[in-house]
């Protein structure tokens, strides 16, 4: 006997996150300079942070013996979306606020129903709350919306939803999704997991947050970790019916974001210049690999974040080309996708030395 058995068994039936190769392990394995190496495994902003999000974390450096004050950052968010502050819940990185939103709603003996290919943290979350994950069949890689409405149970009460997907990239149209969100059973959370909301084009935006109004079963969450570029620092928030971020917040640590990420992210929110820069650059990005793949004769899914999944004849062993390149890219068998690999859209160059590894790899 071992004392990991006294776990319950669905803690014990968890399948650890994989999270893409981190730029030091891959330059101790394959004995490469740290310089040479070309991440686009994670969905990072290439462009760094914004420069007034790091002056903002300097100056925040005094005052770190001091716990963590989230006032400001909650006035603003709640300012910025036009919302009340009691309706804001701060989390250590958005994947925080999720994990919170299946502690409240899930349990044994409870249900979740979310898509096939859709974010690791779904099954994640909804089983460390002892639920039982009801995975749906995607449909042409993405959500089937009609298939998870029809596959809800009387004991579910959460759907996660991702628009766009993460890693597939797919978007629902935001009408259908809020077609969705008004047909579920009132009893139901929906979770709309808008990470990706800032890489949308213009006219596929939609004020989701507006929705909650009139369906308090709806938490709309978002992050810094994207196009803001402060993955490193943790900090994400679910927007939620006062009712329902009351409870989040109940079971919230109380200083789960620490003081350079909620100085960073009051910076980043009002960095204009910045945010319409990374969104530039993903969208040439986005052009540039797409042209590549299509020019290695290789099929993608078409995107609406900054990454692109694409087929290959062989995940692993192509993943494994790219990685003696020093190109790291992510490999996502774990998604049932073991012949796609995701990018993530770089720097031009950082795109550029990706396609050509990836030719060579493709020899
Ligand atoms: C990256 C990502 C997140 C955000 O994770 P953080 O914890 O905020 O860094 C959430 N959902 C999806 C679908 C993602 O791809």
């Amino acid at each position: 006997m071992s004392i990991a058995d006294q776990a319950p068994a669905y803690i014990r039936a968890i399948s650890p996150y994989v999270p893409g190769k981190p730029i030091t392990e891959l330059a101790r394995e394959m004995n490469l300079p740290v310089e040479s190496i070309v991440k686009l495994a994670s969905n990072e902003n290439p462009l760094g942070m914004s420069p007034k999000a790091q002056v903002a974390v300097e100056n925040a450096v005094a005052g770190i013996e001091r716990y963590p004050d989230n006032f400001e950052l909650t006035r603003a968010i709640a300012e910025r979306l036009g919302v009340a502050m009691e309706q804001i819940v701060l989390g250590n990185g958005s994947n925080d606020v999720l994990d919170l939103a299946a502690r409240v709603f899930l349990a044994p003996g409870r249900s979740a129903v979310f898509s096939q290919h859709a974010f690791a943290v779904y099954p994640l979350a909804t089983m460390s709350a002892g639920a039982e994950c009801v995975a749906v069949p995607a449909k042409h890689y993405g959500h089937d919306l009609a298939a998870m409405g029809a596959a809800i149970r009387p004991d579910t009460r959460v759907v996660w939803i991702a628009n766009p997907n993460n890693p597939t990239g797919n978007f629902l149209p935001q009408a259908e999704v809020r077609a969705f969100v008004a047909a579920v059973p009132k009893d139901v959370v929906v979770v709309l997991d808008e990470a990706y909301n800032e890489y949308l084009a213009p006219a596929d935006r939609a004020d989701t947050v507006a929705w909650i109004r009139e369906f308090p079963n709806l938490i709309v969450t978002r992050t810094f970790s994207k196009i803001y570029g402060l993955a490193g620092l943790r900090v994400g928030y679910a927007v939620a019916a006062p009712e329902v971020a009351d409870l989040l917040n109940r079971v919230r640590q109380p200083f789960n974001v620490n003081n350079l990420a909620l100085a960073a992210a009051i910076a980043a929110l009002d960095d204009h210049v910045f945010i319409a820069e990374s969104y530039e650059l993903n969208r040439n990005g986005m052009a540039q690999i797409v042209a590549g793949l299509k020019r290695l004769g290789l099929e993608h899914i078409p995107s609406h974040g900054n990454f692109v999944t694409f087929a290959v004849a062989d995940g692993a062993a192509v993943n494994r080309k790219l990685l003696q390149q020093g190109v790291i890219v992510r490999p996502i068998g774990g998604y049932g996708l073991p012949n796609h690999l995701r990018v993530t859209i770089g720097l031009e160059r950082e795109n550029a030395r990706f396609l050509e590894a990836l030719e060579q790899a493709l020899r």
